[in-house]
């Protein structure tokens, strides 16, 4: 096969959130750009990750509705035999995953960047090879920008395979599974252990740890434990996946005191996190720094090598889309010559379970473990017009601030559509309010967002509606 080589002043790998916003920025500010992607345009987000599953958790939430109000209901709704075509949903899912790739396609084109159809091989810090449809492609930049991204860990005890799965296959089943097995009780685990349970299967999910989002605190997470219980999930907390049983239909899992109970499944979906994409193109080879499994960026997103960036899940945690986002924007304008840094005041994360939690900034813990004296006020949407409107009272909005000035340090909240309240939370720390600011701006009547004055009001002393 033929050979040819091209040469750019920026070559960007991976085409998720993190490379694409880096090459639309590159390409406004008018540096060369080459982006190339091996599977399609928008990444783990677009593709098989954000979009995906929030497509599937909107569906599942309607058509749980629609089959609850095929029973009882107190708002005079009554619905007959609800029921699902579950490849039609796919199929709808799917629609809105391309509208918004064919979209990120036309951005990139929009403004000049050069895409690269094919899978890159990293030769040096300035070279990558990619084996196109064409033939082999050389490509010789000044700037390297890493976001490959990153992938689902496997467990060696479940390999994937037949009945194990990963994200990426639940969120296009052919057929819902009459009892899925959950291994992993983060958010990517229990979004779509909801879904799946809201489309009628049974749902048990496993956790080595003794609860559920073992990454956010305990009283954030206990109403999204009660409301899976509400639900019908099984949770078996604090338990070790031993493997398949001989039959191959159901899961061996151990507790803390070694007694081995088996969960019948018929699929397995294994969501027990997500490493970065290290291995397998090259990057061994660069001999950059690590840390972890990561790759170890400054806060200018520059690798141990000079003109060698990295961004995304591919340095780590938090693995978000956002924060890819925001980084692969920087990098863009620091090859363009200007100066920027990374220190965002938070970066906001949400699981979008049901009640959803999100979280900026300090919880209460980290504020008291970074040795600052603060106060922390709560306020319960039991008490807010809205909440009770939208039948769903149960959750809290809560604040942190430093007791000295007042300056708030984080907000933390758990309820249905608390996700909308992320934009206000780090609008707030990014520009340094204080709580008089929060409780001294009038809310809209009636929002659920009123809950976040009243939590910056009960902090200052003064609640009206508590
Ligand atoms: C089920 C699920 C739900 C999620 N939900 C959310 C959410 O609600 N909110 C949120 O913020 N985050 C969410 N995430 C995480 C989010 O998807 C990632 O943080 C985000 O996609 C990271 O962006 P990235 O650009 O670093 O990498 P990726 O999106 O993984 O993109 C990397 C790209 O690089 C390409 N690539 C890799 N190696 C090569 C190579 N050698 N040559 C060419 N191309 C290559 C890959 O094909 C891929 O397209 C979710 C993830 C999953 C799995």
């Amino acid at each position: 096969m033929s050979q040819t080589t091209k040469t750019t002043t920026l070559l960007v790998i991976g085409g998720g959130p993190g490379g694409y916003v880096a090459a639309i920025r590159a390409g406004q500010l008018g540096v060369p750009t080459v982006l190339v992607e091996g599977a399609s345009l928008g990444g783990t987000c677009l593709n098989i990750g954000c979009i995906p599953s929030k497509a599937l958790i909107h569906a599942a939430e309607e058509f749980g509705k629609a089959r609850h109000y095929a029973g009882e209901s107190a708002l005079g709704i009554s619905v007959q035999a609800p029921a699902i075509d579950i490849r039609k949903t796919v199929a709808w899912k799917d629609g809105i995953v391309s509208r918004l790739t064919g979209g990120v396609a036309a951005l990139l084109k929009k403004n000049g960047v050069e895409v690269v159809r094919g899978w890159a091989s990293l030769l040096d810090g300035k070279t990558a090879e990619v084996q196109t449809a064409d033939g082999r492609l050389r490509i010789q930049c000044e700037h390297l920008l890493l976001a490959a991204g990153s992938e689902p860990t496997p467990l060696p005890s479940v390999p994937f395979g037949g009945m194990v799965i990963s994200s990426t296959e639940a969120l296009s089943p052919d057929s819902i599974p009459r009892k899925l097995v959950v291994v992993g009780g983060g958010y990517i685990g229990l979004e779509l252990g909801t879904v799946y349970r809201k489309l009628g299967a049974e749902v048990a999910v496993v956790e080595a740890q003794d609860r559920i989002l073992p990454t956010y605190d305990a009283d954030l997470t206990k109403p999204v434990a009660a409301a899976l219980e509400k639900m019908g999930v099984e949770l078996h907390l604090g338990r070790k996946v031993l493997g398949l049983n001989a039959a191959g239909n159901a899961l061996r899992v151990q507790d803390g005191a070694g007694a081995e109970t088996l969960l019948a499944a018929d699929r397995v979906l294994l969501a027990v996190g997500r490493r970065p994409r290290t291995q397998g193109w090259g990057l061994e080879g660069l001999q950059l720094d690590r840390k972890g499994n990561a790759l170890r960026v400054d806060d200018q997103c520059r690798t141990s090598m000079r003109n060698v960036w990295a961004i995304g899940d591919l340095t780590g945690e938090p693995m978000l889309a956002h924060r890819a986002m925001a980084q692969g924007e920087m990098v863009a304008e620091l090859v363009a010559g200007r100066r920027r840094h990374f220190q965002p005041a938070s970066i906001p994360a949400v699981c979008f379970t049901d009640p959803e939690v999100v979280v900026a900034g300090l919880s209460p813990a980290q504020a008291e473990s970074a040795g600052l004296d603060c106060v922390v006020a709560q306020f319960p949407f039991a008490a807010n017009g809205r909440a009770m409107t939208l039948e769903s009272t149960d959750g809290f909005v809560r604040v942190v601030a430093r007791r000295d000035n007042h300056l708030v340090l984080g907000w933390q909240a758990v309820g249905r559509g608390v996700s909308e309240l992320a934009t206000a939370f780090s609008q707030s720390l990014e520009m340094g309010a204080t709580l008089e600011d929060a409780a001294g701006t009038i809310h809209a009547h009636p929002t659920l967002g009123e809950a976040v004055q009243e939590a910056a009001l009960k902090a200052l002393g003064h609640a009206l509606h508590i």
